[in-house]
């Protein structure tokens, strides 16, 4: 990740400094020039397309203008899940009404995220991030991918085989205050990781998916995965609490390939 932002630096300084003043001005049109006689580097500079770090700047596919054309815009709970960014990621969820668990609306969120989770096969996921700021929670760790660890992750790790649980307004006591650092991901900051420190174990209360009361105390991977989602409910994503100096591209040594 490092050595693409210092590529894109370079680039844009041989862009800007390798033209002439007067060319720099009439594709610019906002470069000056200093008393020294060296061009200003633009605040916008549009000759570095490949290093655009413009937010404003939306760029669509045409197979996704001819869609969109077609379809009408999807709405929440969506079918993916909310990249950061996205203001439903840094709000507070609200409280679901217990009356309403059962209605339409509510299993609709659930559905939903469980069809997500599986799909994704990731082992989490929070309302939030389908676009839905209630406090709902999913988790599940298939005996597939517990088979697809090796044993010494399994040790490590704290792995286990959890079957799919759903909380709605869950809150989280500390059992075990002692923190380990391990290596996650999240579906919404897709293709990053970083190492987190998360308690060894702690206990979780709320509603299931039939709105009956649920408690369950659980330690190791289990334990990390719902404190990440319920940090998702309070506007919180894993890079607030991660040790930033091992925050990676998943793939980055293949930009090297
Ligand atoms: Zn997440």
């Amino acid at each position: 990740m490092n050595r693409a932002i210092i590529r894109c630096g370079l680039q844009l300084s041989n862009g800007a400094f390798g033209l002439s003043k007067s060319k720099l001005s009439l594709l610019t049109g906002v470069a000056t020039a200093t008393a020294s006689g060296y061009p200003l580097i633009p605040l916008y500079f549009p000759l570095a397309p490949k290093c655009c770090y413009s937010t404003n700047v939306r760029v669509r596919s045409y197979l996704q203008y001819i869609k969109r054309k077609i379809r009408a815009p999807s709405c929440p709970p969506y079918n993916h899940v909310c990249q950061v960014g996205d203001p439903v990621l840094r709000s507070q969820a609200a409280n679901v009404d217990p009356a309403t668990i059962s209605g339409l609306e509510v299993q609709g969120v659930i559905k939903t995220m469980v069809k997500v989770m599986r799909r994704l096969e990731c082992v989490g996921l929070s309302a939030p991030q389908v676009g839905v700021p209630l406090r709902i929670v999913a988790l599940e760790y298939p005996e597939k991918m517990m088979e697809e660890s090796s044993p010494a992750s399994r040790e490590a790790r704290g792995l286990s085989v959890q079957p799919l649980r759903i909380f709605v307004n869950p809150t989280v006591r500390v059992l075990d205050g002692r923190t380990v650092l391990f290596q996650e991901a999240c579906e919404s900051i897709s293709g990053f990781s970083a190492t987190v420190p998360r308690y060894l174990s702690v206990e979780v209360s709320g509603l299931n998916e039939n709105a009956e009361p649920v408690r369950w105390q659980v330690s190791g991977w289990p334990a990390r995965i719902i404190q990440h989602e319920m940090d998702h409910l309070d506007g919180l994503l894993y890079v607030d609490r991660m040790d930033s100096k091992t925050f990676i591209n998943v793939k980055w040594e293949t930009h090297n390939e």
